[in-house]
């Protein structure tokens, strides 16, 4: 497992949780979310506010602020990460590709429209018309 350093300050936490972040919060069930996939070290749930046909969270259970961290370290995790995603985009309805497929979204940071500081993937998918993109 890659060592990095998180915001979490909190004695009497798991370590790479951060006790104020919305989506530890989700991993840690403290807030309901729809499971799509969970492993020890990923989680998957359905946004709250869906864009597209299929649209679900990819997030690392270690919590990484955003892609601005990622180093040569979390090459293995990311590699892992990414692996999952064509997987779980035809396990929750994306068609194939190529006349399917989706977009794969990461946000980082203020001006690239980040909202949740706590890495994640949007998978976006599904028959077009989309609401946005
Ligand atoms: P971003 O703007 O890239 O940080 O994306 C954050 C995403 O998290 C948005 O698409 C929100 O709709 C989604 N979101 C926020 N709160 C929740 C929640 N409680 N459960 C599921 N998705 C959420
Ligand atoms: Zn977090």
């Amino acid at each position: 497992m890659s060592k990095l350093s998180t915001s979490d300050s909190g004695a009497g936490h798991a370590p790479g949780h951060d006790p104020h972040c919305l989506f530890c919060k989700i991993i840690a069930k403290q807030i309901p979310s729809r499971t799509v996939f969970e492993d020890d070290e990923f989680y998957a749930f359905h946004d709250i506010a869906p864009w597209a046909p299929v649209h679900f969270l990819l997030i690392p259970k270690l919590h990484i602020p955003s892609m601005a961290q990622i180093t040569e370290a979390q090459s293995g995790l990311m590699g892992r990460m990414m692996a999952l995603v064509p997987r779980l985009a035809l396990q929750e309805g994306c068609n194939p590709y190529p006349d399917g497929g989706y977009r794969l979204v990461t946000n980082t940071g203020v001006e690239g429209g980040q909202e949740v500081r706590h890495l994640h993937f949007h998978i976006m998918g599904g028959s077009r018309p989309w609401l946005r993109g």
